[in-house]
């Protein structure tokens, strides 16, 4: 493929705004894409208008390789902030501009040229390559989830994510809880509380509580490379008036997770927590969890991590990093796999207006991908 059609395909996609949604539109464009070079793809559908998609092209034997890339992408926020708009996918010099274009359809793109590529060269490998494009990795991994219920890593060997990281593999990340908790109560003029009852002071004891424990655990337990479990309360609403005791408030917290502190032990904690606040409270706190993602640990040294390595005069530095990937449900799949996060992008952009990738390392990342998949599936 030619560069300016590799520039091309990566605006087409840039062009499709797939926010939290419309990942069909990405998929379709895909699959017609593979086909122009003889390539199947399976659809697996969400919901209507979000489909996943699978691709494998395999020469029958040998080991499996993952590829994948989330086709979904955050909101652009104020589009009149954006130095140009945001789903037009303008190039400027070396940048390509737009929402996506690092987090993360240039990666997304990377690996499908990289898989058309090495069909168009007769497959020079050994063993099978399996794109797996996900929907909905920002608000829930839902694809990752869905596809890794359904079976579709169970062949797998390794797998690469391809999420913004720059020159750097990512093999660890925290995971992460979002939690609610609702105080009820009951309503009095503020002269007489007596004959009220006040939410706000118990959902208060509640998120005192919840920090003193939260940060006991984060000076407990430490990973050398994630750092501490992070406890913040970000969201809080109560009261309606301020001379009447409130009947309702409500507070909403995020967790980052480390493995020595798994999302296992932390719920429990916030659980019994609950329990035993209730025993003098009137009204019952209500505790909710509403998004549960377990850190990722992968092996730092996996024969897939030396696969890319071999392509480097100087090793890449093998990190960890804070945001959570499709990663967090892919390794709950019935069989373990290498995984690395690596892909091209400015990791400082993601989520941000004005985001960008560089055209260069959208090029380079193709190469490297093609390089990696061939060393990987060799026959040694
Ligand atoms: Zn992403």
């Amino acid at each position: 493929m030619n560069d300016q059609k590799k520039i091309q395909v990566l605006q087409d996609v840039i062009r499709i705004p797939s926010v939290n949604g419309k990942e069909a539109e990405v998929a379709s464009y895909l699959s017609k894409l593979f086909i122009d070079y003889s390539i199947e793809s399976e659809r697996v559908p969400y919901c209507p208008g979000r489909d996943n998609l699978v691709v494998t092209i395999s020469t029958g034997h040998g080991k499996v390789l993952g590829l994948s890339g989330h086709m979904d992408v955050v909101s652009a926020g104020n589009e009149s902030m954006w130095n140009y708009p945001p789903f037009e996918a303008h190039i400027e010099g070396n940048r390509l501009y737009g929402r996506g274009s690092t987090d993360m359809k240039a990666g997304l793109m990377a690996m499908v040229i990289a898989m058309i590529e090495l069909k168009e060269e007769g497959c020079p490998f050994n063993g099978t390559i399996k794109l797996l494009a996900t929907v909905g990795e920002e608000v829930g991994e839902l694809g990752a989830e869905q596809l890794t219920k359904e079976g579709y890593t169970d062949d797998l060997d390794a797998l690469i994510i391809g999420e913004p990281t720059g020159y750097v593999l990512g093999y660890a990340h925290k995971g992460s809880i979002n939690y609610t908790v609702v105080s009820n109560g009951k309503e009095a003029h503020s002269s007489m509380p007596q004959e009220g009852y006040n939410a706000i002071r118990c959902l208060n004891d509640c998120i005192m509580v919840f920090n003193q424990k939260m940060d006991k655990i984060s000076n407990d337990y430490i990973n050398e490379e994630l750092g501490k479990t992070i406890h913040n309360v970000t969201i809080i609403h109560g009261g309606t008036q301020i001379n009447s005791i409130p009947n309702k408030a409500i507070a909403q917290g995020n967790i980052r997770t480390i493995p020595e502190f798994d999302n296992g032990k932390v719920i429990a904690l916030l659980k019994e927590t609950v329990a035993q606040l209730n025993q003098d409270n009137l009204f019952p706190l209500e505790l909710t969890i509403n998004y549960n993602k377990i850190p990722v640990e992968a092996n730092k040294n996996s024969t897939l991590i030396q696969a890319i390595q071999k392509q480097f005069d100087t090793p890449l530095p093998v990190l960890g990093g804070p945001a959570t990937t499709d990663a967090a449900e892919f390794i709950k799949s019935q069989k373990q796999f290498d995984i690395v996060v690596f892909g091209p992008g400015v990791t400082t952009v993601p989520h941000q207006i004005n985001e960008y990738v560089e055209i260069s390392n959208y090029f380079e990342q193709i190469d490297i991908y093609k390089k990696i998949i061939t060393t990987y599936l060799s026959d040694a």
